[in-house]
C-alpha cells in the first residue's frame, strides 16, 4: 500500500517536473501550490516509515482503529485532494497563457502582433520620457513582395515572411522588440541605443535578410529609422516618423535605410 502510493506521489512529482521545464522552469502559482503538497506527503510517508520501523507495534495497518492511522489516512487523503486541486490550477493557467500568447502574437511568424508591438513602444516612450533613456524605432517593409507572391505563390511568400521573421530577430540583442505591423511591413523597437548604433543594427538587418536560402527567393527590404525626440507626444508621432524615412527609402531605389530624427 505505501510503495503504491509512493509510487503515485513519484508520478506525479516526475510530471510535476516535465511540466515545469516544459515551461522554461518558471514556477506558476499552481506548480508551486502542487510542490508543496508533494513535499507534505513526502514528509508524511517519511514519517510513517520512521514509526513502522523504529516504533513496531500492533495495529500498525493503515486501517487499524486507532487515531494514529486514522490521522495517517486523513492527510493521505487530504492531501490527495490538494494535489487534485493543484493540477486543475496548473491546466488552467496552462490555458490562460496560450490565450495571452495567441492574444500578442503573429500566428504566422511569432513575433509580436501590431496591438503588442504598439503597447511595447507606448512602454517605452513612457520610460524614455521619465528616464531621459534614447530609444529608436525601426520600420521594415519587404521589397516587391507582391510580385513574390504573383511568381511563386502564396505559400512560398508565407515562408519568407517566416524566414524574414527568424533573420531579423537572429540579429537583435534580447530586450529589443520585434513584431509585425501588417501585411510585409515590421517594427523593431531598440531600447537604450543612441543613433550610431541603431544605424549600425539597421544595416545588420539590411545585410542579414539578404543571402539566398534554399527553396526561396532572394528578398530585400528598405528600413526608415527614427529616434525617440525629448518633444514627442505620442507613439504615433514615432510611427509616422520611421514611416516617412521608409517610404523615403522605397522611393530612392529600395534595400536600404533612411533615417528622419
Ligand atoms: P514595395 O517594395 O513598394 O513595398 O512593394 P510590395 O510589392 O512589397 O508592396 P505591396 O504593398 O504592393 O504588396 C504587399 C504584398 O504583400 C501584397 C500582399 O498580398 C502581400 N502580403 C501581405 N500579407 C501577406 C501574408 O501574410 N502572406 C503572403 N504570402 N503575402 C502577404
Ligand atoms: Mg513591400
Ligand atoms: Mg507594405
Amino acid at each position: 500500500m505505501l510503495a503504491a502510493m509512493a509510487f503515485v506521489m513519484g508520478y506525479h512529482a516526475w510530471f510535476l517536473f516535465r511540466c515545469m521545464r516544459a515551461g522554461g522552469l518558471h514556477v506558476t502559482f499552481g506548480g508551486r501550490f502542487t510542490a508543496w503538497w508533494l513535499a507534505v506527503i513526502s514528509g508524511v510517508f517519511t514519517l510513517r516509515w520512521l514509526h513502522l520501523v523504529f516504533l513496531p507495534q500492533d495495529g500498525s495497518h493503515l486501517f487499524a482503529p486507532n487515531w494514529v492511522q486514522s490521522a495517517y489516512a486523513t492527510s493521505y487523503a487530504l492531501v490527495l485532494l490538494m494535489i487534485t486541486v493543484g493540477f486543475a490550477l496548473m491546466a488552467s493557467e496552462r490555458v490562460r497563457e496560450t490565450f495571452e500568447h495567441q492574444a500578442t502574437h503573429d500566428t504566422l511568424t511569432g513575433v509580436l502582433n501590431r496591438r503588442a508591438v504598439l503597447d511595447a513602444l507606448a512602454q517605452e516612450l513612457a520610460r524614455s520620457q521619465r528616464y531621459q533613456r534614447p530609444f529608436a524605432v525601426l520600420m521594415l517593409d519587404l521589397d516587391h513582395f507582391k510580385a513574390v507572391n504573383d511568381r511563386h505563390g502564396h505559400q512560398v511568400g508565407d515562408l519568407v515572411l517566416q524566414q524574414f521573421a527568424r533573420r531579423v530577430a537572429a540579429t537583435l540583442r534580447p530586450n529589443d522588440v520585434l513584431g509585425r505591423f501588417g501585411g510585409e511591413e515590421f517594427v523593431v523597437i531598440l531600447p537604450e541605443t543612441d543613433e550610431a548604433s541603431a544605424l549600425a543594427t539597421a544595416e545588420r538587418v539590411l545585410h542579414a535578410v539578404r543571402p539566398p536560402a534554399a527553396g526561396l527567393p532572394v528578398v530585400s527590404t528598405s528600413i526608415g529609422l527614427t529616434h525617440w525626440q525629448a518633444h514627442d507626444p505620442s507613439v504615433d508621432v514615432l510611427i509616422e516618423r520611421s514611416d516617412r524615412a521608409l517610404y523615403a527609402a522605397k522611393s530612392r531605389g529600395r534595400d536600404r535605410i533612411e533615417v528622419i530624427t
